[in-house]
Formats: C-alpha cells, sequence, structure tokens
C-alpha cells in the first residue's frame, strides 16, 4: 500500500491545526484542510494553498461532509476559554455532533480517526499531577462545561464507536499549549501577556496568581500528534500529551516581563469561575507507547512566540468575542 494517505484535518486552519498540516503536507500526504473559521483565519493556511497536495474548504463540521479518506484528525473546536463560551450551545454542538459526522465518515471509509481532547476533561483536578486513569472533577453546569463535557462527550463517542464498530480511534488529551500563530486575542493567558508586554499594557492576572498551569511548545505537541496516529492500534485509549513543567501564573506573567524587556505593570483581576487550581500532566503513557516527551523548555518557546508576535500586525486579527 502507498504511504503517501488522504488525510483530513477538521479545524486545520487553526493555531495546531495549520501546523499539523503543515508537517502532513511536508511529508507528502494529500491533506484536505476543513474549518469555518469561527476562532481562524485564512493566513494561517495561506502558504500551503498552492502546495499540490493541500485543499482548503470552508465547511462547519456540525453539518455532514462526504470526503474519501485514510486518516482523520478531529481538531475543530473553539479552545479559549473566551471563544467556547462566547457561544457555548454552538461548542457542545461542535463537540457532540461534530465528532458524530467524522466518526460516521471514518466508519464509511474505514478511516482511522484522532480526536483533540483536553486536559480540560480532569475539570478543576484533586488529584496532581493528572494521569489518564484519573476520572476528573468537573461542574456539568457550569461557565466551563460547554467545552469540558463537550469533550467528554466525543471521548464517549469515540469509545462506543471503536467498541461498537471495531474503529480505530485515537484520543490525545492535550494541556495548554502555546507557540506562533496563536489568535493574539484569543484571551488565553500566553497571548494576553505577550501582547500587553509588547505594547506596554498592564498584564493581567486573574486572582492572585498562585494557580498554575504546565506549558507545552507547539511543535512539540505535534510532533507527539503524528506518534499517536501512527502507534499501534492497541493504543485505543486516551493519551495525555503536555509538558511536566508546572508554573504559575505570576511566573509566567515575569517571565514574560523579562523576556520582552517590557515596563508593563502587573494588575490583579478576579479569577473567572471555574477556573482550575493546578494542572499538570503525567506523560508516563506518551513515554511507553509513544517514546515521547516534550523537549523545548518554556523559556526558549516563549522567547520563539515572542519573536513571532513581534513580526505580526495586530490589526490584521479580528478579536473574535469581546470576551478578553
Ligand atoms: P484554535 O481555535 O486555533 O483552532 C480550532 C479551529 O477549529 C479553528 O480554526 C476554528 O475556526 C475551527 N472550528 C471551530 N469550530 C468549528 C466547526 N464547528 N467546524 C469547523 N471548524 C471549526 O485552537 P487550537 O488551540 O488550535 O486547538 C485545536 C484543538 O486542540 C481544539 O479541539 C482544542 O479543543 C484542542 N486543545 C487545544 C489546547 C491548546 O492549549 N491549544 C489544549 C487542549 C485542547
Ligand atoms: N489568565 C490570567 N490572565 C489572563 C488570561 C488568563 O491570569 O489575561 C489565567 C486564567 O485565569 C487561568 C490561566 O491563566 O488560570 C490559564 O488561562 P487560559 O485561558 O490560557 O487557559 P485555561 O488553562 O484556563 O483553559
Amino acid at each position: 500500500m502507498s504511504k503517501i494517505k488522504r488525510i483530513l484535518v477538521a479545524g486545520g486552519a487553526g493555531f495546531l491545526g495549520s501546523h499539523l498540516c503543515e508537517r502532513l503536507v511536508a511529508d507528502g500526504h494529500d491533506v484536505i484542510c476543513i474549518d469555518n473559521f469561527f476562532t481562524s483565519q485564512k493566513s494561517n493556511v495561506a502558504h500551503l494553498l498552492e502546495r499540490p497536495n493541500f485543499e482548503l474548504i470552508r465547511h462547519d463540521i456540525v453539518q455532514p461532509i462526504w470526503l474519501e479518506v485514510d486518516e482523520i484528525y478531529n481538531l475543530a473546536c473553539p479552545a479559549a476559554p473566551g471563544h467556547y463560551q462566547y457561544n457555548p450551545i454552538k461548542t457542545m454542538k461542535t463537540s457532540v455532533v461534530g465528532s458524530m459526522n467524522l466518526l460516521g465518515m471514518a466508519r464509511r471509509c474505514n478511516a482511522k480517526i484522532f480526536q483533540a481532547s483536553t486536559s480540560e476533561v480532569y475539570g478543576d483536578p484533586e488529584v496532581h499531577p493528572q494521569p489518564e486513569s484519573y476520572r476528573g472533577s468537573v461542574n456539568p453546569i457550569g461557565v466551563r462545561a460547554c467545552y469540558d463535557e463537550g469533550k467528554r462527550a466525543a471521548e464517549t463517542l469515540f469509545m462506543d464507536y471503536h467498541r461498537m464498530h471495531k474503529m480505530r480511534i485515537r484520543i490525545c488529551r492535550i494541556f495548554n499549549t502555546y507557540g506562533p500563530r496563536m489568535h493574539p486575542f484569543d484571551g488565553r493567558v500566553v497571548s494576553n501577556f505577550i501582547r500587553q508586554a509588547l505594547r506596554g499594557e498592564d498584564i493581567t492576572i486573574f486572582g492572585d496568581g498562585s494557580q498554575t498551569r504546565s506549558f507545552c511548545y507547539r511543535d512539540d505537541l505535534v510532533e507527539g500528534f503524528l506518534r499517536l496516529m501512527a502507534a499501534p492500534d492497541s493504543v485505543n485509549f486516551p493519551v495525555n500529551l503536555g509538558n511536566p513543567g508546572e508554573y504559575t501564573i505570576k511566573q509566567l506573567a515575569e517571565l514574560t516581563i523579562e523576556l520582552t524587556g517590557s515596563k508593563s505593570k502587573l494588575v490583579y483581576r478576579p479569577l473567572p469561575a471555574d477556573d482550575p487550581t493546578r494542572r499538570r500532566p503525567d506523560i508516563k503513557l506518551a513515554k511507553k507507547h509513544l517514546q515521547w516527551e516534550p523537549t523545548i523548555p518554556l523559556r526558549e518557546g516563549l522567547q520563539k512566540t515572542i519573536d513571532w508576535f513581534k513580526t505580526i500586525d495586530f490589526e490584521q486579527y479580528r478579536p473574535p468575542t469581546p470576551n478578553f
């Protein structure tokens, strides 16, 4: 069989999706990117449009689509809290109805299918660091539930399609990932802090800044995606991908100020509802089954991200939501 595959990337114009498309196109695969551009812009994939093995379709995965493919990566879903809370019902539909549409396509085509799940399935965790066996602590009726419960329901669908129809599935639980091509107005902490620092604006710390996150550079993560997709079919259980280095949000603010040389001041704002207090991946399964672990430390990845933010024209980015 040919090593060149027809690969669908749903949400392929987004921050992570565009990098994944780049890697797959470079590897010679026939790549179809579908995206409704809710949280992204065509400029993320404009450089791929001239490649003969890349195709872009404006499409919303909540609607069915008929394509013939060998592999599917489902990354379509708003990922930043401000984005997914903008229209929470649509967020839930994207994770549930959208996943069902893609699972249906995978079943018809006998394609292997990958779900971009999230550390949010662990909610505000009581277990630290979080292994895949931890079932989580999610508020099912809170403002983050549209995303957390949507992603949990998607995992359920993937497992049930696998059990009922013997489908080849992959589930990746992604922890906070950052890097060039993040939307500068997505409201996520890395993009907010860098934008604020470069413009000399106040750096907004929510709460007292003692909450923690573990930040993975996007190149490390995308390498993990490819390894998970290529793993044996027995790896049909969720696998955490993320960088175990854990930082408080205040530490991230201070590092951003140091690396940008900014004169911005730290200011404190109320903590959003249900904001997890700490988060760090246990990556034993990824090490064992994928021989994967992150290689890029925060300082280095943050510097690369800052360098990219310096090259962009903020005016070219539409703030998609008022919630940042
Ligand atoms: P992103 O917002 O840049 O990318 C998501 C893409 O999906 C965007 O291009 C958006 O326009 C598209 N999209 C949204 N709804 C759609 C729909 N109904 N139909 C078609 N396209 C749709 O975010 P990202 O950071 O690149 O995240 C990609 C995936 O990874 C998401 O599923 C997200 O939940 C998951 N994830 C990301 C992180 C992270 O830290 N970046 C962490 C956990 C999980
Ligand atoms: N945060 C912050 N200031 C900001 C944006 C975010 O202090 O301007 C905090 C937020 O409250 C959370 C952490 O940074 O504790 C990570 O937020 P983000 O939205 O990036 O992702 P999350 O991991 O919460 O989904």
